[in-house]
C-alpha cells in the first residue's frame, strides 16, 4: 500500500555545500589556502603607492589599488564563508570544542583582513576629487562604487598611521577599558528583593529584565526599586565611564577632523543628518499615537497612568496560540504565497532544500539568525522551535532576512553588504506579511485577533518612545559633557527630563528611572555611540514599505525588489529615491509611516472597550 501521509517537513539543516565533513581534507585545504593568501595580500597592500593623481602618471596607483581591492573583497568572501560555516556548527552544538577551537583560530585571521583594509585607507587617503574619479573608473571596480565611496569617507578622517595604531593600542587599558569596568560592575551586581510574602532574596541584576516583565505589579515594583538601589551606590563610577568614554570619543573625532558628534554613528549607519531630524521630528510631532497604546495598558491595568516598572508589563489579551512545527511552516508558507508569490516559492525551496535549522535538542545556543556564504551563494536560518507563535514569527523573520540575501546574491560581494538602518526592513516586512495572513485566515476568532492585534502593537512604544527617549538624552548628555564632565545627579535630570518629555502624562508623575542611564548597558559601548536609532528607522521603514504594499498590491513587489537590490550599493536616501521615488529626508515621509501603525492602534483600542477593560 502506498503512504498517503505527508512525510514530516525536515527540522534541521544540511551543510554539507560549505563542506561535506567539519573535519574533512577540504575544510583544511580552504582554510589553509586563504591563510596563505591573507598573507601574500597584506605583503602587496603594504607596498600600494598612493592614489595620488588623475594624470596618466597615477594610472599604475590606480590600477593597483583596484587590484588591490579586488584581492580584498575576494578574501572577505573567503572569510565569511568561513565564519558563516564556523558560526552555524557553534549555534548549532554550543559543546563542540573542536569547532571553538577553530572558532578563536579563525578571529585571528579576519583580524588580518583589517590590516589590509587599513592599508587601502592609507593608499586612498590622498586622493582628490579627480583623482578619486579616475579610480572609480578603473575596470576591476564596476559596480563597487558605494562601497569605495565609505572606504573614502573613512580614509579623510583618519589620523596619520602612526597615531592610528596608537590610538588602537592605548584603547586597550583606555576607551574600551571603562566598558569593561561597566560590565564588570553591572554582571556582578545583585539586589534585594523583598517577596509579598516578606521573604527576601539576593538577585543578580541580569534577572532584573524578567522580574520587570512579570503581571504581579508589586513584584514588578520591588525589582525596579531595589535595582535602582543597587544602580545609585555605583553612580560615581557610572558615571565616570559614561563621561570617560564620550570624553575619549571627543578627542578623537577632534583629532580625526570629525565636526559634530552624531557625523561617525551617521556615517555608520549610512544617512544623511537631514534624514536623521526629519525622522525625530515626525516621531516628536506624533507621539501621541504610541501614548494611546500605553494608555490602554493602564486601562487593562486598571491605574490611571503607568509607572516606568510598568512598561514591561505583559497585557494579557488572549492566550499564545501553540502550534507544531509542521503547522508554523504551512502558516508562513499560506500567508506567503497568498501575499507574495515569488518569496512562498523561495520559502517552500529552503524548507525543503534543509536550509532551516529549527529543532528543539540540548546544546544548541538560544536566538535566531540568518547567515550566508558568499562563495556558495547559499542562506541559511537558525532558531529553536519551541512550539508558540512567536516561533513562527521568528521564522517568518529570519526567512525575510534570507529573502534579502537572496535578492542580492548575484551581484558581487562588495555590493550585498547593507548598513545596519536597512538590516531590518526585509525581515520586519516579512513578519508582517505573516500577520496580516494570519488576520484573514477563515473562522478567525476573536480571541485570536486580539492576540494578533496586541501582538503587532505591542512593541511600537519601544520604536516611537523608549528609543526617541535614549537618543533624546544621549544627544543633551553629549552635548554637555562637550564643556565638561557631568555629575551623576545632572545625569539623573537629563533622563528624567527626556522620560516626561517623550512619554508625557501617560507616565506617573514621580515614577520615571532616573538611574535608566546607569542600568541600560547600551549607553556603554565602545565601539558605537547612539546605538538605538537605526532600528526605529527600520522599523519605520518598514512601516512605509507594508504600507504602500498594502495600497499597490502585487504591482508593488517589483519596486520592492529593486530597492532590495539597491541596499548594498546606495546610500539610504537614494536607494529609497531610485527605486520607490520617496525623499526620507522629509519629515512628511516619516509621519506617513507612523500614522500607518495607526489602524492596528484602532483596532486595539476596539478590542479593549469591547471587553469592557
Ligand atoms: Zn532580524
Amino acid at each position: 500500500m502506498a503512504n498517503t501521509a505527508a512525510a514530516p517537513l525536515p527540522q534541521t539543516w544540511d551543510l554539507a555545500s560549505y563542506f561535506p565533513t567539519f573535519a574533512g581534507p577540504e575544510f583544511a585545504a580552504f582554510k589553509n589556502g586563504f591563510r596563505t593568501d591573507l598573507a601574500g595580500a597584506l605583503a602587496q597592500a603594504e607596498a600600494l603607492p598612493e592614489v595620488k593623481s588623475a594624470d596618466t602618471a597615477g594610472a599604475d596607483a590606480r590600477a593597483a589599488w583596484a587590484g588591490a581591492f579586488a584581492v580584498y573583497e575576494d578574501l572577505s568572501a573567503r572569510g565569511a564563508h568561513l565564519v558563516s560555516y564556523l558560526g552555524c556548527l557553534s549555534a548549532a552544538n554550543a559543546a563542540d570544542e573542536a569547532v571553538q577551537a577553530e572558532d578563536a583560530a579563525l578571529a585571528l585571521l579576519i583580524a588580518e583582513l583589517g590590516k589590509i583594509k587599513t592599508q587601502l585607507l592609507r593608499a586612498l587617503r590622498p586622493a582628490d576629487d579627480a583623482a578619486y574619479a579616475a579610480l572609480l573608473a578603473e575596470p576591476a571596480l564596476a559596480g563597487a562604487g558605494h562601497s569605495v565611496g565609505l572606504l573614502r569617507a573613512e580614509a579623510v578622517y583618519q589620523m596619520p598611521a602612526a597615531l592610528e595604531a596608537l590610538a588602537a593600542d592605548l584603547g586597550v587599558d583606555g576607551f574600551k577599558a571603562w566598558t569593561r569596568l561597566y560590565e564588570t560592575i553591572a554582571g556582578k551586581l545583585t539586589f534585594e528583593l523583598e517577596k509579598s510574602d516578606g521573604t527576601r532574596e539576593t538577585v543578580p541584576m541580569a534577572q532584573r529584565q524578567a522580574l520587570l516583565s512579570q503581571p504581579d505589579r508589586a513584584l514588578r515594583r520591588a525589582a525596579f526599586e531595589a535595582g535602582n538601589c543597587a544602580w545609585a551606590a555605583h553612580a560615581d563610577t557610572c558615571a565616570a565611564a559614561l563621561n570617560g568614554l564620550a570624553g575619549t570619543r571627543f578627542t578623537l573625532y577632534a583629532r580625526r577632523g570629525r565636526g559634530h558628534f552624531l557625523d561617525v554613528p551617521l556615517h555608520d549607519a549610512g544617512v544623511a543628518r537631514a534624514t536623521l531630524d526629519a525622522m525625530f521630528a515626525a516621531i516628536a510631532a506624533n507621539y501621541e499615537l504610541p501614548r494611546r497604546i500605553l494608555k490602554l495598558g493602564a486601562r487593562i491595568q486598571g491605574t490611571p497612568t503607568l509607572a516606568w516598572y510598568d512598561l514591561g508589563a505583559p497585557r494579557p489579551l488572549a492566550p499564545l496560540p501553540a502550534y507544531t512545527w509542521d503547522e508554523g511552516v504551512a502558516a508562513v508558507q499560506s500567508a506567503f504565497d497568498a501575499a507574495y508569490p515569488k518569496l512562498g516559492d523561495y520559502f517552500r525551496r529552503i524548507v525543503r532544500a534543509r536550509w532551516i535549522e529549527a529543532e528543539k535538542r540540548a546544546n544548541k545556543r538560544g536566538g535566531a539568525f540568518q547567515t550566508s556564504s558568499p562563495v556558495t551563494r547559499e542562506e541559511r536560518i537558525y532558531m529553536t522551535f519551541g512550539g508558540t507563535i512567536n516561533d513562527v514569527v521568528t521564522l517568518a523573520h529570519e526567512a525575510g532576512h534570507a529573502w534579502h540575501t537572496h535578492v542580492l546574491s548575484d551581484l558581487r560581494p562588495c555590493a550585498r553588504d547593507y548598513a545596519m538602518t536597512l538590516a531590518e526592513t526585509a525581515s520586519t516586512f516579512a513578519e508582517q506579511i505573516l500577520v496580516r495572513g494570519l488576520l484573514a485566515e477563515p473562522g478567525l476568532t476573536p480571541e485570536r485577533r486580539a492576540f494578533l492585534v496586541d501582538m503587532e502593537t505591542g512593541h511600537v512604544p519601544a520604536y516611537l518612545l523608549n528609543i526617541p527617549m535614549r537618543f533624546i538624552f544621549e544627544h543633551r548628555f553629549h552635548a554637555e559633557r562637550k564643556a565638561g564632565v557631568v555629575s551623576p545627579t545632572r545625569l539623573g535630570e537629563l533622563m528624567v527630563a527626556a522620560q516626561r518629555e517623550v512619554y508625557g502624562e501617560v507616565l506617573e508623575l514621580g515614577a520615571e528611572d532616573p538611574w535608566f542611564w546607569a542600568s541600560k548597558q547600551h549607553f556603554y559601548f565602545a565601539d558605537v555611540a547612539f546605538y538605538n536609532f537605526p532600528y526605529t528607522f527600520g522599523f519605520l521603514l518598514s512601516q512605509a514599505l507594508a504600507a504602500q504594499f498594502r495600497r499597490e498590491g502585487a504591482e508593488f513587489l517589483p519596486k520592492y525588489e529593486a530597492f532590495l537590490r539597491e541596499t548594498g550599493r546606495a546610500s539610504c536616501e537614494d536607494a529609497v529615491r531610485r527605486t520607490l521615488g520617496w525623499d526620507i529626508r522629509e519629515t512628511q515621509f516619516w509621519a506617513d509611516a507612523i500614522v500607518a501603525v495607526a489602524p492596528a492602534v484602532e483596532a486595539l483600542e476596539q478590542i479593549v472597550v469591547a471587553r469592557g477593560q
